[in-house]
């Protein structure tokens, strides 16, 4: 289809100083989990992305010298030639497809807990790194002078590594935003005081940048637009723009990471625009700003309006890294839309490769060899039926049927969609069905696949049907006997009418006094406190961790989560199980003391564990099928990502067998 002629100006080149963006998709700098250690990896997701139409891809935050690392968290890194070698494939693999090539010079001061070298972290003022009890150095002015210029160092490497567009970065506390920062900056002398003053090292670093290369590269500005307190907006438009006449490209964000960063859960798209639509104006330069950007009448809105001369993106490039070719060619309606569950951050979060929910291939390109809009055609097409139409049944259905199978897919229940159907209607969870709405949406343009509604399958009903190939995907249900990460074996008392599944929970009018029991410690378990205070019902949330949500710290969401559940006047009560009932009560008991306690219950939701649904699997096994598979939740209750996951691998390799993975790992060179 030809591109809609409204979305021209997306595909307009922007002169950035010395260089030119082919169009208006700026892939910003963000964690990949990759960083120095997998560069092939890293070079891979990166060219793919500019083979997607990213008119600028960046790398992610990127050590400048070794008294700065960030282990356990991936990050790459300029400090000698081999480190320029390695991104030098990453800017290669960028430009093979005519997009520009960025990257953001790191340094993280009182931030780096500098695990890896053990080298004393340097910062404006000695305080405690941000997850280890230890204090950095405070700078004097030697180490500033030495700072400086192994910035500068590290900016010509990024040239000779071949990059377009080199990042000065002064936000997210890192140590040029420390400087900034009112209270980290607590210094007497030339580099403390006023804002303007305490912006000096910010200023004479920039300066040295573009002397260094900025005849060759643009050097662009990662800052924010209001103080780490969140005030403070006029003092940063004045620095803004006094800042402006060394700067080619202005990034632009706020310092509340939980709202740049934000799960679509507590912040829907385009969430920065208000705050800072004004950095053009004041400063004349192009700006390039995020807002989990998926749809592309918000995106020309942006630009048209003048709010930004770049749609910056990460997530939505992680979830489809070719939405712009998409846009360019009049598929809009296949654009693969981020959910916003931030997975691919808690992965980065916990040292490991980057995934995507709604992209399988993210992460895969060089390991697998996955491509994210290509999957080669079967050898020979058979015929196969999925059961079940949750993410992994969709998935491989949908795959299976690119594949040129001819594709079954049979689903108990009225409408497909299996565990998303019912979460998706807790607060905030909306945007989720994305997962099921994408799939369904490409299904219905394929001639070669037929979905089944309200078709419970037995065994026999498989065998009938005479299909050679099945694939069970019949997902999980939620445990009510207790069972879990605390307790591994069945709480008796827990078989109690008053006992909800938390299936049931989401779709039943309940009694309080209610007692909610995480043991899972994502998110479903304050989504349904949440749904069950806002029904009226008096809620007490326990949970064995220390925080409400506990894993969902590493999906940025963890703060709002516990701080909705306050808001909404949910008592909450920490590092605690609950152990058994009694009538009209739950025993709590404390996981440290083993203390125990009664409250008032209702109604017990307890969230602790699944029990994967594979009868039909085991039923079928032995029936002489040609290929039997069990994949999913059924297999092994998961995140929505290991289903689609699950499904999607299931679909390249039916057929060829287990493909190898390829591993990346340091080598010694002979
Ligand atoms: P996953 O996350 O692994 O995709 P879900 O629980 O989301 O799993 O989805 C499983 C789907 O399988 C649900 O829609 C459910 O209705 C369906 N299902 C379960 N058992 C059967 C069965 N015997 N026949 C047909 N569909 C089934
Ligand atoms: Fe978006 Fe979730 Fe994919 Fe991250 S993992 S890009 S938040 S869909």
């Amino acid at each position: 289809m030809p591109r809609d002629n409204r979305f021209d100006i997306l595909f307009e080149p922007v002169r950035i100083g010395p260089v030119t963006a082919p169009n208006r998709f700026y892939q910003v700098p963000h964690c990949s989990g990759m960083g120095y250690q997998l560069p092939s990896t890293l070079a891979a997701m990166r060219g793919i992305k500019a083979e997607g139409g990213w008119g600028v891809v960046n790398t992610e935050y990127c050590s400048i010298h070794p008294s700065s690392d960030d282990i356990p968290h991936p990050f790459a890194s300029l400090w000698d030639e081999d480190d320029v070698r390695n991104m030098a494939a990453m800017a290669d693999a960028v430009h093979a497809h005519g997009a520009l090539a960025g990257t953001e010079l790191w340094y993280g001061g009182m931030r780096a807990s500098n695990h890896a070298s053990r080298e004393v972290a340097l910062a404006p003022s000695s305080l405690p790194a941000m997850e280890s009890p230890w204090q950095c150095a405070r700078m004097d002015l030697d180490d500033i002078r030495q700072f400086r210029g192994w910035h500068r160092a590290a900016a010509l490497r990024a040239r000779q590594a071949g990059m377009d567009i080199v990042y000065v970065y002064a936000a997210h506390s890192y140590i040029l935003g420390q400087f900034l920062d009112r209270d980290m900056n607590a210094r007497g002398d030339a580099y403390g005081g006023t804002l303007m003053q305490r912006a000096r090292l910010l200023r004479e670093v920039l300066a040295e940048t573009r002397d260094a290369i900025g005849d060759t590269c643009a050097v662009a500005l990662r800052i924010e637009v209001d103080n780490e307190d969140g005030g403070g907006f006029a003092e940063r438009s004045e620095l803004l723009a006094s800042l402006a006449p060394s700067v080619d490209l202005f990034d632009v964000t706020i310092a509340d990471y939980s709202q740049e960063m934000g799960g679509s859960r507590f912040v829907k798209e385009a969430s920065l625009e208000t705050r800072i639509a004004h950095v053009r104006a004041i400063t004349g330069k192009p700006v390039v700003s995020v807002g989990r950007f998926t749809s592309p009448e918000t995106m020309l809105s942006q630009v048209k309006r003048g709010v930004v001369d770049l749609i910056g993106a990460a997530r939505p490039s992680i979830a489809d890294p070719f939405l712009p070719a998409k846009i360019a060619e009049g598929r809009e309606d296949d654009i693969r839309e981020c959910i916003g569950c931030n997975i691919c951050y808690a992965h980065n979060s916990r040292g490991a490769a980057i995934r995507c929910t709604q992209n399988p291939t993210m992460g895969e390109e060089w390991r697998r060899g996955w491509h994210p809009e290509k999957i080669a055609l079967a050898k020979t097409r058979e015929q196969v039926l999925v059961v079940g139409a949750g993410p992994a049944g969709l998935e491989a259905g949908l795959m299976l049927a690119r594949r040129g199978h001819e594709v079954k897919i049979a689903d108990a229940g009225q409408s497909p969609g299996g565990r998303l159907q019912w979460e998706t209607k807790l607060p905030g969870l909306a945007e989720w069905a994305r997962v099921r709405d994408w799939r369904l949406h490409q299904i219905s343009k394929l001639p070669n696949v037929e979905m089944f509604r309200d078709s419970r399958m037995g065994a026999d009903d498989v065998i009938g049907l005479g299909i050679p190939h099945v694939v069970i995907a019949t997902g999980s249900h939620w445990r009510t006997d207790g069972r879990g990460r605390s307790m591994h074996a069945a709480a008796a008392s827990f078989d109690d009418p008053r006992t909800l599944a938390p299936e049931r929970a989401a779709a039943t009018q309940i009694t309080g006094p209610a007692v909610v029991f995480d043991d899972d410690n994502y998110y479903l378990a304050a989504a349904i406190a949440e749904h069950v205070a806002r029904a009226g019902v008096p809620v007490t949330y326990v949970t064995s961790e220390g925080k409400v949500a506990e894993w969902s710290v590493y999906t940025a969401e963890q703060p709002r989560t516990h701080a909705r559940l306050l808001e909404l006047g949910v008592t909450v009560i920490v590092n605690t199980l609950v152990a058994g009932l009694r009538p009209g009560s739950a025993v709590l008991r404390c996981v440290f003391s083993g203390a125990e306690r009664e409250i008032a219950a209702e109604t017990f939701i307890p969230v602790t564990s699944r029990e994967g649904d594979d009868a039909l699997y085991s039923a079928l096994k032995g029936r002489g099928l040609a290929t039997l598979s069990l994949i999913g939740d059924a297999r092994a209750p998961g995140l929505i990502a290991h289903a689609v996951y699950a499904g999607h691998r299931l679909a390249r390799e039916f057929g060829d067998g287990e493909a190898v993975a390829r591993r990346e790992r340091a080598l010694i060179i002979p």
